[in-house]
C-alpha cells in the first residue's frame, strides 16, 4: 500500500515537468511532482546566465496563460526581431524579419534560471500540487490499476499516470521499457555570453560553417549569447582558451559582425544527441519535453516542443470526461497530437545538421543554392517562420 495516492506523478520539474504541473491547475487532478534537485537560488548579482532559450510566441503565450510570462523581468528579455542565416560559401543568406511576417518579434531569449524560478515560485503557490524536492525516484512498478513509484528516501506513491519530464536520458522511459533511438552527433554546443562593440538591433545570426553551426542570439544591450555546435575536440579546444582568446576565435567566426566582443559569462558545453523514443505513451506512462525528444540546438526549437507537449498533455486531460488520467485512450490522444510536430523537428534538425556537416560538394552547392532560393520566396520563408514560432 503506498503512502499517498495522487491522479498525476511527474517525475522532473525542469522547465517541461514545471509547466505541466503548473497547467494541470483547475483541472480537479491531483498532481506530485518529484525532481531530484534542489531549487537554484538566482544570483543577486547582475551576471547573466550563459543556458538562455530563444522562447517561441507560441510558448510565450502557453507561459503567460500559466501566470508566469508576465512575471519575467522584462529587462532581462531580448525580442528577435530578425534573423540572418549564412551559408558556408561566404555569400548564401536567407533572410527573416518579423515586420515583414506581419509579427510583433520572431522569438524572445530568456535564461533559463529565471524562467526557473518564476515557474516554481507558481508552483509553491499551487495547491494541487505535492512537490517532492529533492526526491530521487528509485522504483517504479506499473500495474493495470495504476502505477506505483518509490523515492530513494523510502516514501511511495501510487499514481493513475506517470509523466517523464526527467529529461533525454531519462529513469522513467528506461523504467518503463520504451527504448529509444540514440543518435550521438559527436558534438558539443559551447555556450557563452559576450559584450559587443556594436549593437545588434535584435537580429540574430547563424552561420554554418565547416567546423560547426554558429549562432549569435540577442541579450538585452549590447550583449549576445552564442550557441557554437561542433566537433568535441574543437570544444574542449575553445574551452581551454583564455578570455582573450575565445573573444577572438568567436569574432572572428561571425565574421566581426558586430565589432569586437568581451567575453562576460564562461563557456560551458553540452553533448549533442538526437533521442527519439519509439513511442511517446504506453500504459500509465506518457513523455514528455527532452524524455520523449532531444534535439539538436540548432534550431533553438528543443523546450518549445517541450512546452507543446504539457500543453497538449494538459489539454487531454482536461477533457478526460469520466476516464482516469492514466487511460489508454488519453494517452493514445496525446501521443496522437503530438507525433506530427515532434517528427517534422526532428526531421528538419537532423537534416540540417546532417546537409550542412557533410564535405561533399554536390551537397555544398545545393545547400547554398537552397539558402538563397528560398531567400527570394516571400511564401516559403513565411511557412518557415510559422512552423518555428509554434503558433497553434
Ligand atoms: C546548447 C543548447 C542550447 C539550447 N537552446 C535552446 C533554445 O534556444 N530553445 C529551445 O527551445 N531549446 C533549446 N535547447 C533545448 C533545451 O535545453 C531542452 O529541450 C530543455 O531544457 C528540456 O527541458 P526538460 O524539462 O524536458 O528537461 P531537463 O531540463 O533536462 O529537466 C529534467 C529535470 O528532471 C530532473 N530529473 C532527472 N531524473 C530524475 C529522477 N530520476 N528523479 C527526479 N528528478 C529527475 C532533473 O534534475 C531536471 O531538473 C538547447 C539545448 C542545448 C544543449
Amino acid at each position: 500500500m503506498a503512502d499517498q495516492i495522487f491522479d498525476v506523478a511527474i517525475v522532473g520539474a525542469g522547465l517541461v515537468g514545471s509547466s505541466l504541473a503548473l497547467a494541470l491547475r483547475g483541472t480537479g487532478l491531483s498532481i506530485a511532482l518529484i525532481e531530484a534537485r534542489p531549487p537554484q537560488a538566482l544570483p543577486h548579482d547582475e551576471s547573466w546566465d550563459n543556458r538562455i532559450y530563444a522562447i517561441s510566441p507560441g510558448s510565450a503565450s502557453f507561459l503567460e496563460g500559466l501566470g508566469a510570462w508576465g512575471e519575467l523581468p522584462g529587462e532581462r528579455i531580448a525580442r528577435i526581431e530578425a534573423m540572418a542565416i549564412f551559408g558556408d560559401d561566404g555569400t548564401a543568406r536567407l533572410d527573416f524579419n518579423a515586420y515583414e511576417a506581419g509579427l510583433g518579434e520572431l522569438a524572445y531569449i530568456v535564461e533559463s534560471r529565471a524562467l526557473q524560478a518564476v515557474l516554481w515560485r507558481q508552483l509553491a503557490a499551487a495547491r494541487e500540487v505535492s512537490l517532492f524536492c529533492p526526491g530521487e525516484c528509485a522504483a517504479l512498478d506499473i500495474a493495470d490499476e495504476a502505477a506505483q513509484l518509490t523515492l530513494r528516501d523510502g516514501r511511495t506513491m501510487a499514481a493513475k499516470l506517470i509523466v517523464a519530464a526527467d529529461g533525454a536520458r531519462s529513469w522513467v522511459r528506461s523504467q518503463a521499457g520504451i527504448e529509444a533511438h540514440d543518435k550521438d552527433y559527436r558534438q558539443l554546443g559551447v555556450v557563452a555570453n559576450f559584450a559587443t562593440e556594436l549593437p545588434h538591433h535584435g537580429t540574430a545570426c547563424q552561420w554554418f560553417q565547416p567546423e560547426g553551426v554558429l549562432a549569435y542570439l540577442p541579450l538585452p544591450g549590447n550583449r549576445i549569447s552564442i550557441v557554437w555546435s561542433v566537433q568535441q575536440a574543437l570544444a574542449n579546444e575553445l574551452l581551454q582558451l583564455s578570455a582573450a582568446e575565445l573573444c577572438e576565435r568567436v569574432t572572428h567566426a561571425g565574421k566581426m559582425q558586430l565589432g569586437k566582443l568581451e567575453l562576460i559569462t564562461p563557456a560551458a558545453a553540452f553533448p549533442l544527441h538526437l533521442i527519439e523514443p519509439r513511442q511517446l505513451v504506453q500504459p500509465r506512462v506518457a513523455l514528455t519535453g527532452d524524455a520523449a525528444h532531444q534535439l539538436h540546438p540548432l534550431a533553438g526549437q528543443g523546450v518549445n516542443l517541450g512546452f507543446g507537449d504539457a500543453r497538449e498533455l494538459a489539454a487531454v486531460l482536461k477533457a478526460r470526461g469520466m476516464r482516469d488520467a492514466g487511460d489508454s485512450l488519453l494517452l493514445r490522444r496525446y501521443e496522437r497530437a503530438r507525433r506530427e510536430e515532434i517528427l517534422a523537428m526532428v526531421l528538419a534538425t537532423d537534416g540540417l545538421q546532417g546537409l550542412f556537416n557533410n564535405a561533399q560538394p554536390l551537397l555544398g552547392w545545393a545547400r547554398n543554392t537552397g539558402l538563397a532560393m528560398t531567400n527570394r520566396f516571400a511564401w516559403v520563408k513565411h511557412q518557415l517562420v510559422k512552423q518555428a514560432l509554434g503558433n497553434h
